[in-house]
């Protein structure tokens, strides 16, 4: 029998994360500023230390971990490959089925990985103080913990309807020693502005990082922290795919497919990256970004220059966009409702290197439960989004025969999202028309370049 999971020893994390900057075809599209020219580092150093600055623009292909950010991985890291036996047996399929778990982590999810990292070098810099904004919060508990682990305060604005869908999040938060606010609030001026428009706004991310970014630039010992879509953020995530490469070499297995929910695209470039060094090399796999259909960045936005946030504080970035004021369908995939993406996911994507698919709210829910029941790990709304995925391509094997290998990203457990699970059984979760007609209106107000 082969074996279920594939371990690695604490020895075997990895050294350095990979950049794959150095592998790509073309280099990144420059960062603008509101003149349309590009923004150098500096523009950033009010909200980020040095360190991260100079990652975020970095073309090495290697960049050592700090020690002190290794033996803290070392908590839960290396994360477990699982072979989905059950669930291949369930489906009946000649597909061979992998899946990384990354709900190891105490937060439950990947965003430890980079949290971890920037809490590091904010208190290497002398910052004392985090700022940031949280969707369905697995981003304000990671940030929350990894504060705590470095003597670091942090204040989280987290979205409105899921500061109100998640009480337990926000326990969790206040359990590792943060301050959480909803967002829209009256504690800035972005928040403000919004609810003179809207006081009933459920928020956004978009909305969320403004108001944490206002902070975070209008104080000294603060600075602010993103959980995905920059480049460092995703740096810092491809230690998932290193380990899982070491772990399929193990078994002499190598995957035809990769799969990943992508919101931001931390966890998708986490871990497909460091096997595009292959695809770079000649190598052929699929590389798939499984998105929402209500909240279809890569699958029907625009490749434009944009804001990263609701208001237009960021510098603009080249990145697939469905506008920075749309405000996606209330989903239970939080984490999945962001208006754009990673600018480095969305180049390889607009350069044929990474694909993408979109699925609808309902098949996802249905997608976990079947891996629930054959694997046993309930998997949080956001991960459902790749296992729906994986399923589709595994019945198609089923359909030609053909036993390829299927690997994606349990990006998280969804111990804490019970209640979206409850709504499903009880028949109220809905399946959202793509919002054309807001996309198109928010579109229509990308911001001018050139
Ligand atoms: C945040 C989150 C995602 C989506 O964010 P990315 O930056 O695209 O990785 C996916 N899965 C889980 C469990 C998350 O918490």
């Amino acid at each position: 029998m082969p074996q279920t999971k594939i371990l690695l020893d604490e020895n075997e994390i990895p050294s350095h994360w990979y950049n794959v900057v150095a592998d790509m075809p073309n280099p990144p599209a420059p960062p603008l500023g509101p003149d349309g020219k590009p923004v150098g580092p500096d523009a950033l150093a009010a909200i980020f230390p040095e360190a991260l600055i100079e990652q975020e623009v970095s073309a090495e292909r290697w960049i050592p971990i700090p020690e002190p950010v290794r033996e803290i991985y070392r908590l839960w890291r290396p994360a477990p490959l699982y072979r989905a036996h059950r669930l291949e047996e369930a489906l009946g399929t000649p597909a061979r089925i992998y899946y990384k778990y990354e709900g190891v982590s105490p937060a439950g999810s990947h965003k430890p990985n980079t949290a971890v990292a920037q809490a590091y070098y904010n208190r290497e810099a002398g910052i004392k103080r985090l700022t940031t904004e949280t969707g369905a919060g697995q981003w304000g508990s990671s940030l929350a913990l990894a504060g705590q682990l470095f003597g670091l305060e942090v204040r989280v604005y987290m979205v409105r309807v899921s500061y109100e869908q998640k009480p337990f999040r926000r326990s969790m938060m206040h359990t590792w020693g943060a301050e959480v606010l909803a967002s829209p609030s009256e504690r800035t001026e972005a928040g403000r502005r919004i609810l003179a428009g809207d006081p009933d706004s459920p928020g956004s991310l978009g909305i969320a990082i403004s108001e944490a970014v206002e902070e975070a630039a209008s104080r000294d010992d603060t600075n602010y922290a993103l959980g995905s879509v920059l480049n460092h953020v995703l740096l810092h995530q491809t230690i998932i795919g290193q380990e899982a490469k070491r772990q399929f070499e193990k078994i002499g297995e190598y995957p035809d497919a990769i799969f990943a929910p992508c919101g931001g695209g931390s966890n998708f470039g986490g871990v497909a990256f460091p096997f595009l060094a292959d695809k770079a090399a000649g190598r052929e796999i699929r590389l798939v970004a499984v998105e929402p259909t209500s909240c279809p960045t890569l699958t029907k936005g625009h490749y434009a220059y944009d804001f990263g946030d609701a208001i237009g504080m960021t510098p603009l970035l080249l990145m697939y966009t469905l506008g920075h004021d749309f405000v996606p369908p209330g989903i239970h995939a939080g984490g999945l409702r962001y208006h754009g993406d990673s600018a480095l996911v969305s180049q390889l994507h607009h350069e044929g290197l990474v694909e993408a698919v979109a699925v609808p709210q309902l098949a996802t829910f249905e997608a976990g439960v079947r891996f629930a029941r054959s694997e046993g790990i309930l998997p949080a709304p956001e991960s459902n989004h790749a296992i729906c995925a994986v399923i589709e391509e595994a019945l198609r094997c089923k359909e030609s025969g053909e036993s390829r290998v299927l690997f994606f990203n349990l990006s998280g457990h969804g111990h804490f999202d019970m209640a979206a699970y409850d709504s499903f059984f009880a028949g109220e979760l809905e399946d959202f028309d793509y919002p054309e007609e807001a996309i198109e209106e928010s579109l229509a107000r990308l911001p001018k370049v050139g």
